[in-house]
């Protein structure tokens, strides 16, 4: 018997030598200490033999396993060792080479121009609010003088929700909001997300719109004009002429557009202005008194201006940019342009 277990041991360790990966080191180990491996087997049949064979099998048996489970961790050992080795020759990092840089993004456009805005405006006193992109029907309508009948729904191609509300199609009824939880004076901007149905080349289903809204008694439209000329000229210099049309808005009274001298030609007539010389920038007014009562505000006792602009159309004529499909293709080379602009 113990003439057998030395030999079960020098075959273990042909076996051993003979393994030159880890798993077949694990199938060595299987096939002599596992469950049913040979030295277990052994073990198992001891039960069967004379007491005095019994002592010396058990102890050469017991001792043969022991070198048998130090040889295979040995050669595990060796052998997972080389195997790292091997790998980390094999996987060389050149740590002089140059990385693989992620620059820093940069804000898009239209936010800049959003910001823009928003603190030119600010500097003389204009506070932002912000409202819902699902509105009510009242809010987008109604309270802004365009009853159900009124044509100039038509115009405003709207998305209804299914449960009656609308996707706002202006930034307007966040100035209702404004109203009706707010007493005058007023002085807000409400800068946002709009969305109307059509889409070509050159709409988009969703822009970006900023609403201001100046509520006070005595408020008259010479300040309107006083308040979009200062605008204006702060953006694009103090030199730019800006002139007022004659206009129609249902929310508005008198109402107008405000043109500013084109950026591009500076007045003489190019493509982008279509040969007029000047750009349509914003639409404007004085607030109707049908907007006021619908707020509960006293027609009598308070006057106020409004003003809506794209901000997409702004930020276009402001950084020069020709194709409107740029602010929203995303394409990093682009947006990475402004970097470091105003
Ligand atoms: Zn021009």
């Amino acid at each position: 018997m113990i003439s057998r277990l030395e030999e079960l041991k020098s075959k273990c360790e042909t076996a051993l030598q003979n393994a030159d990966t880890v798993s077949g080191i694990e199938d060595v180990r299987i096939s002599y200490l596992g469950k049913k491996g040979v030295l277990t087997d052994i073990l198992k049949g001891l039960k069967d033999l004379s007491n005095e064979e019994k002592a010396s099998v058990g102890q050469a048996a017991n001792q043969i396993k022991t070198q048998i489970t130090d040889a295979i961790d040995a050669k595990r050992h060796a052998l997972e060792r080389d195997e790292m080795n091997a790998k980390l020759v094999s996987d060389t990092v050149d740590v002089s080479a140059p990385g693989v840089g992620r620059g820093s993004g940069a804000s898009h456009p239209l936010h800049r121009m959003e910001k823009l805005i928003v603190e030119c405006l600010g500097r003389i006193g204009f506070s932002t609010v912000s409202g819902p992109e699902i509105e009510t029907e009242f809010n987008n309508f109604e309270a802004l003088n365009i009853p159900a009948s009124h044509p100039a729904r038509d115009m405003h191609d709207t998305f209804y929700m299914k449960d009656g509300g609308v996707l706002r199609t202006h930034t307007s009824p966040v100035q209702i909001r404004a109203m009706q939880t707010m007493a005058p004076p007023l002085r807000i901007l409400a800068p946002g997300k709009v969305f109307r149905c059509d889409a070509d080349v050159s709409h988009s289903p969703v822009f970006h719109q900023i609403e201001g809204l100046l509520v006070d008694k005595h408020v008259s439209f010479a300040e309107l004009k006083g308040t979009l000329e200062f605008f204006l000229r702060s953006l694009f210099g103090d030199s730019k002429k800006v002139r007022f049309r004659p206009s129609y808005f249902p929310f508005t009274v008198p109402s107008c557009e405000v043109d500013l001298e084109c950026v591009m030609c500076k007045g003489k007539g190019c493509g982008i202005c279509k040969q007029t010389g000047w750009l349509e920038v914003m639409g404007a007014g004085m607030v109707h008194r049908n907007v006021f009562k619908a707020v509960g505000y006293d027609p009598e006792e308070v006057t106020g201006f409004a003003f809506g602009l794209g901000v997409d159309r702004l930020a276009m004529l402001y950084y020069q940019i020709s194709d409107i499909r740029l602010l929203y293709e995303n394409d990093a080379r682009f947006i990475s342009q402004f970097k470091g602009a105003a």
